[in-house]
């Protein structure tokens, strides 16, 4: 096994990168955008691997995004529909443009 020693700066860097506890995908995509060295790859994945928030995290599923609806220029251009509660035995479909 191969044990690498990082620089003071390299350190300070990785934990830089690693503190809003993205997981290795998301930190060594920000690695790559300022930084780089050989095995920094390695690096940052061994900080992931090593960091129990991280570890706690990453097998949730990811955050829903949101994806604000444009405003429609024309009415009927987009339609909402769905079935709406359970009044007296009835269940409605709701149509709204
Ligand atoms: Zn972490």
């Amino acid at each position: 096994m191969r044990v690498r020693i990082l620089l003071e700066g390299q350190v300070f860097i990785l934990q830089t990168l690693h503190a809003s506890h993205q997981g290795i995908v998301q930190t060594n995509a920000l690695a790559r955008s300022c930084v780089w060295w050989s095995d920094l790859d390695k690096d940052v994945e061994q900080i992931v691997q090593q960091c129990e928030i991280c570890q706690a995290t990453c097998h949730a599923p990811p955050k829903a995004l949101n994806h604000p609806l444009e405003c429609t220029k024309q009415p009927w251009t987009r339609l909402y529909v769905g079935f709406a509660g359970l009044d007296q035995g009835q269940v409605f479909f709701v149509v709204v443009g």
